[in-house]
């Protein structure tokens, strides 16, 4: 199969997805590798990720913290906590923090703002925002105050798909293309991304998700396996329904995820791609870096102090429930080869 520097089409893409020759994956992975040298270089810049609460008002399919999952201890950090792991990444040498919650409306306008504002003034960190799905107001607020960056996952590129598995609040259509968009316009950096083997997933529409980061110039692309919750109906027995045929689902397996990643890279040269906690939650051993040796660039430690990690719970043994931040993950780095970025590491544009 050709894979020259010339754009991949649907079909190839597709194609490539589907290999299984390890001796024709050899290849994908170096030209993976020698594309995010050539472009984003071999610095691992690392993002404090700060959990700050796992109330949510949405029933995704997938999410183990959706609204009526039970079993689940609802929090929500105080300023003075969040600032607190702010104040840990700086130490840590960390260039951005970047808080994630549920989508919780309890996180109000003026709150999120006044935290913000309270991080870049003592720490002056890069900031990205996870919040889910909010109004312009908010966004625009949010922008003034300092933010950066927002991450908002379109999950998949095919609307049936995305209407099944992630449903619209009362009176309300779920539209995150249309809001990546519009937060383009109000100046963030935008972040999207993909679980890979959600049930229901084809070949061909993988393959247009990947498309679609590369249409939309995505900064930040952030592509991991999904891990099946018990808490949630994808992660029961009923789920296999919503499977598309053997021929055509998509597994939800660490070499699909690698060859997801790789793809990506080829397609978005420029952007910033994390080697996702759902990766390393899949392949403790060697998923960090298998994916940053396959074309990912980032790494987002887990700063949220551990009693609300626990909690944070969107599926089952989450990897970095257990690790301090700083163990290790400097010397893994270096031990590929790499080394960890200094300052915001944002996107950087021809
Ligand atoms: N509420 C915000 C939102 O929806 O964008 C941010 C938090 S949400 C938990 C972050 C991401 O976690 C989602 O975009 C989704 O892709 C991923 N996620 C949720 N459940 C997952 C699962 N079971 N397996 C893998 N990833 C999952």
């Amino acid at each position: 199969m050709p894979l020259g520097l010339e754009p991949l089409g649907h079909d190839t893409i597709v194609g490539w997805l589907r290999e299984q020759d390890p001796a024709a994956l050899e290849r994908l992975w170096s030209r993976a590798d020698a594309v995010r040298a050539a472009h984003v270089g071999n610095a691992v810049h690392l993002r404090g990720l700060i959990e700050i609460s796992n109330h949510c008002v949405r029933l995704c399919l997938y999410c183990g913290i959706r609204a009526c999952s039970e079993g689940v201890t609802r929090y929500r950090m105080t300023a003075e906590e969040i600032l607190a792991c702010a104040r840990e990444a700086k130490r840590l040498g960390y260039g951005t923090v970047v808080m994630q919650s549920g989508e919780d409306p309890g996180l109000t306008r003026e709150f999120v703002a006044g935290v913000i504002r309270a991080i870049k003034a003592e720490t002056g960190l890069a900031m990205t925002l996870s919040l889910g799905e909010r109004e312009d107001d908010d966004l625009g607020a949010w922008k003034e105050a300092g933010a950066d960056r927002f991450l908002l996952r379109f999950e998949t590129s095919d609307p049936e798909l995305y209407r099944r598995i992630h449903p619209s609040l009362p009176g309300t259509v779920s539209n995150r293309v249309a809001q990546l968009l519009r937060m383009r316009e109000i100046g963030y950096e935008i972040g999207s991304g993909v679980m890979v083997g959600i049930p229901g997933q084809t070949w061909d529409v993988l393959a247009r998700d990947i498309e679609l980061f590369r249409d939309l110039d995505i900064d930040m692309i952030g592509i991991g396996p999904f891990l099946p919750s018990p808490r949630t109906p994808l992660g029961g027995d009923g789920a296999e329904r919503l499977c598309a045929s053997d021929e055509e689902q998509v597994p939800n397996d660490e070499l699909t995820t690698l060859k997801v990643v790789a793809l990506t890279r080829l397609l978005c040269p420029e952007a910033n791609l994390p080697s996702t906690t759902a990766l390393s939650t899949l392949d403790p051993a060697t998923g960090r870096e298998l994916g940053l040796l396959r074309g990912a660039n980032i790494v987002m430690p887990n700063v949220t102090p551990p009693e609300y990690r626990v909690l944070y719970e969107i599926y089952p043994g989450k990897a970095s429930i257990h690790e301090t931040a700083q163990v290790s993950i400097e010397r893994r780095i270096r031990a590929i080869g790499r080394h960890v970025g200094t300052g915001p590491g944002g996107r950087k544009r021809p």
